[in-house]
């Protein structure tokens, strides 16, 4: 007998994706978290049934959310993840020269089972250039000051304890925890059905960073396939990759490809432009 979990990724549109088996499930105070074994895209992370990564796509939006911002930083040697438990996002940072890397994650439950069962996503959280925070990244945020060249929000849709991470007053304290010529860079949902996230996460951006934009990765798993990444700047550009930036051992990103992703097509330009 053939095992599919659905998720509805919209009003009206869900994906399937055909499961082998369960690896391991569990109920942690914050949500449910499954491991599963999947027929065609590796071992699968969902959290109350909403896809975070899977092993075959996972390196398109882990190499997105890091290089980006990390490629547009003369010398990003120190970094914050906010949430990101899986370890994706730490393991495309250490690809860098860095000093340090925090990683601040609210549900422990979601790191221990990545260690476990996704190590090919989390090995990185073994270095110890890492510090593993368990902990709320609104409040680790507030309480840091010019302490990170580069911080990234790997984080859950906004709802629950994620929803603050998409708020004004947020960016207002990224931007006090930055050090000079800081960047900053999250997910934030889809063009085609978070579009209102999207342009209000730009409107807020442009009036906390003297610089913000937005760039379009492709992430098969993901509402739409086609995921927008918010970043901004109390330093440089970041269009494009600063000479000699570029690491190797990338799947997606490149030096073309991060210029590229800035491109917006028309109805994803239009959910800004009024802003610009
Ligand atoms: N790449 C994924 C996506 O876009 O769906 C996100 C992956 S990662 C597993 C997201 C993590 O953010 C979750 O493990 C969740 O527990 C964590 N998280 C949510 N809100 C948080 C908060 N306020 N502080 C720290 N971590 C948070």
């Amino acid at each position: 007998m053939q095992f599919w979990f659905t998720e509805e990724q919209s009003k009206g549109l869900r994906i399937s994706v055909q499961v082998e088996r369960v690896v391991e499930k569990r109920r942690t105070p914050y949500q449910e978290a499954v491991v599963s074994e999947t027929s065609d895209f590796g071992r699968m992370l969902t959290l109350d049934d909403v896809i975070q990564t899977t092993e075959r796509d996972e390196f398109a939006y882990h190499e997105m959310i890091c290089h980006v911002p990390m490629c547009s930083h003369p010398n990003p040697d120190r970094v914050l993840v906010v949430g990101g438990g899986d370890g994706g996002a730490v393991r495309e940072v250490l690809k860098h020269p860095v000093q340090a890397v925090d990683l601040v994650e609210i549900d422990e439950a979601v790191i221990s089972l990545s260690k476990e069962h996704l190590p090919s996503i989390s090995s990185g959280l073994a270095d110890p250039r890492v510090r593993v925070i368990i902990g709320d990244g609104i409040e680790f945020v507030a309480g840091s000051r010019d302490a990170y060249d580069v911080i990234i929000v790997d984080s859950t849709d906004p709802v629950g304890p994620a929803q603050g991470l998409f708020e004004r007053g947020f960016f207002e304290r990224v931007r006090r925890a930055l050090r000079e010529g800081g960047l900053f860079a999250a997910q934030t949902g889809s063009p085609f059905y978070s579009a209102e996230l999207v342009a209000r996460v730009y409107r807020d951006l442009r009036s906390v960073f003297p610089k913000a934009g937005l760039y379009l990765g492709c992430v098969p798993t993901y509402p739409g396939g086609l995921w927008v990444f918010s970043i901004g700047s109390v330093g440089g550009e970041f269009t494009s990759p600063l000479p000699g930036r570029v690491v190797k051992g990338t799947k997606y990103y490149d030096e073309a490809v991060h210029s590229a992703a800035f491109v917006l097509p028309p109805f994803v330009r239009r959910l800004i432009d009024g802003d610009r």
